[in-house]
């Protein structure tokens, strides 16, 4: 398929979830891939976010379970006590990336993908030069993804000053921690670090101090509320000045309405956002157009940017920072190189979840912004609390909310509590399918299972329920 002068169909610069994801996808589909990476295949998902987090979240979740083993019955011998051994957690967390990894480079191999690993630069007559070794291909593909984004004075040192990056190695654990940003990186350490008994300070500077952007409110709330019983100390509409070193650790002033406080922390958690990683890689040379806020612009339907044959996608454009989105990106743009014609990714459907305690997921409209879009809404809800599969787990906090048009479709579906990650499927698929509630509440949900919870939301909208 290369016409001549072309070593592959397509050099993909980035192999996080964005680029590995166009070189399986478009190798299954017989084109012929290098993918450039100067780190680990898999990006920052894989070697030090999305996963090594998630294996941390799991290792609370496990402490969670086994401090309260008694209510199940389960009797503690000798001093009955649980603690962390924080080696073994980082064994086991690498122990989880390190397979993921050799697995997506084996699968890589398989299909033929040839890796180059280095620095790879665009160049002006667009190929991809890697520490002088140049790679021409029919089409490029630019996944250099997006790192932590930082405040002047709180300049990460890995130690004291830790971003993401850091934080999801547990030897950087301390006892003290503020983290800043109460967005889905914040809450999701603040979780983990509240459940393993680190003193945890939370400074969010918008009004909502838990998931200010993004989910509904009474959802968010469940979370904040939650965090702040389990011991987490949170303060919205914080302004943070540079920290100061102290005896003990550093000082933290903020200023949150009328107070004044300083805090004394082992460390910080930087959490308040990403950048796109586009210094370095030769978009000038090819004349490729950011945004206004620093982004790769890109024509959604096809992922193309100004160039003819270039394509971005992932974190480094401006779309939901998530790994599956960039997925489905990948797919888009590929779909394009082949000459189909790709459905674009609807983005005001995308799955969300928070892999917090509790957790927190949705797809689609929030209660506010459906009614600010003037549809005459609908909304009904189902606590966990009466659910039986939730009071056998022991996890009865969060409830399932459906925000429907009247008489018309689900727009939003949203879920706070025990497995919404995976209870999220569901209400996903009906959102973007446009199903009416009745259509899945007519579907029959196993019993004794959590996604009760979400046939009896559905069913309430025809007046009738089981136990609603
Ligand atoms: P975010 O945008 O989700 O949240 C950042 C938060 O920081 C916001 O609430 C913002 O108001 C706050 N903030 C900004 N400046 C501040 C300041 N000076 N003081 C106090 N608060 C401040 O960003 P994030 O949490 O860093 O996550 C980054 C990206 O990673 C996002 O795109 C996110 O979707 C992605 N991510 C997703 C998941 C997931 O889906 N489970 C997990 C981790 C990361």
């Amino acid at each position: 398929m290369s016409p001549s002068g072309a070593d592959f169909d397509v050099v993909v610069l980035g192999g996080g979830p964005g680029g590995y994801a166009a070189a399986l996808y478009g190798a299954s589909a017989g084109l012929s891939i290098a993918l450039v990476e100067r780190d680990t295949v898999g990006g920052t998902c894989l070697n030090r976010g999305c996963i090594p987090a998630k294996a941390l979240l799991q290792t609370a979740e496990v402490y969670r379970t086994a401090t309260h083993a008694a209510d199940f019955g389960i009797m503690p011998e000798g001093d009955g006590a649980f603690r962390p051994d924080w080696a073994r957690v980082e064994q086991r967390t690498t122990g989880v990336v390190d397979k993921l990894v050799g697995g997506l480079s084996t699968l890589l191999k398989r299909r033929k993908v040839t890796i180059v690993k280095g620095h790879g630069r665009l160049t002006a007559d667009g190929a991809v030069e890697v520490d002088g070794q140049t790679l021409r291909g029919r089409a490029t593909i630019i996944s250099t993804g997006s790192v932590p984004r930082s405040i002047p004075g709180f300049e990460p040192d890995g130690e004291r000053i830790v971003t993401s990056d850091h934080s999801t190695r547990s030897d950087v654990l301390r006892e003290r921690v503020a983290v800043i940003g109460g967005g889905v990186i914040g809450s999701e350490f603040a979780s983990v670090f509240t459940d393993v008994g680190v003193q945890t300070t939370l400074l969010e500077a918008l009004p909502d101090g838990v998931l200010p952007i993004g989910p509904d409110r009474e959802i968010a709330g469940v979370l904040a509320r939650s965090l702040a019983r389990r011991g987490t100390t949170i303060h919205a509409g914080a302004r943070v000045t540079a920290p100061s070193p102290s005896d003990g650790g550093l000082v933290v002033g903020f200023e949150s309405g009328s107070t004044v406080e300083k805090i004394e922390v082992d460390q910080v958690l930087v959490a308040i956002g990403r950048r796109p990683v586009t210094d370095d890689i030769g978009l000038e040379s090819l004349g490729i157009a950011l945004d206004e806020r620093g982004f790769v612009a890109v024509d959604t339907a096809t992922m193309s940017t100004n160039r003819a044959g270039v394509y971005a996608i992932g974190d480094v454009v401006d779309t939901p920072g998530l790994a599956h989105v960039a997925y489905a990106e990948a797919i888009v743009a590929i779909q394009h190189i082949l000459g189909e014609t790709p459905v674009p990714v609807d983005y005001t459907g995308v799955p969300w979840v928070v892999y917090t305690h509790p957790e927190v997921a949705w797809a689609g409209l929030t209660e506010e912004q459906a009614r600010a879009a003037g549809h005459d809404v609908e909304v009904h809800k189902h606590r966990f609390a009466g659910n039986g599969r939730a009071m056998i787990i022991g996890e009865t906090d969060g409830m399932v909310k459906v925000v429907s048009a009247k008489n018309g479709p689900i727009l939003g579906f949203h879920l706070v509590g025990p497995w919404a990650s995976e209870l999220l499927a569901e209400g996903y698929l009906a959102v973007n399918w446009q199903a009416t509630p009745l259509d899945v509440g007519h579907f029959i949900h196993p019993h004794p299972s959590l996604s009760e919870a979400i046939g009896e939301t559905m069913l309430t909208f025809s007046g009738r329920s089981l136990h609603g």
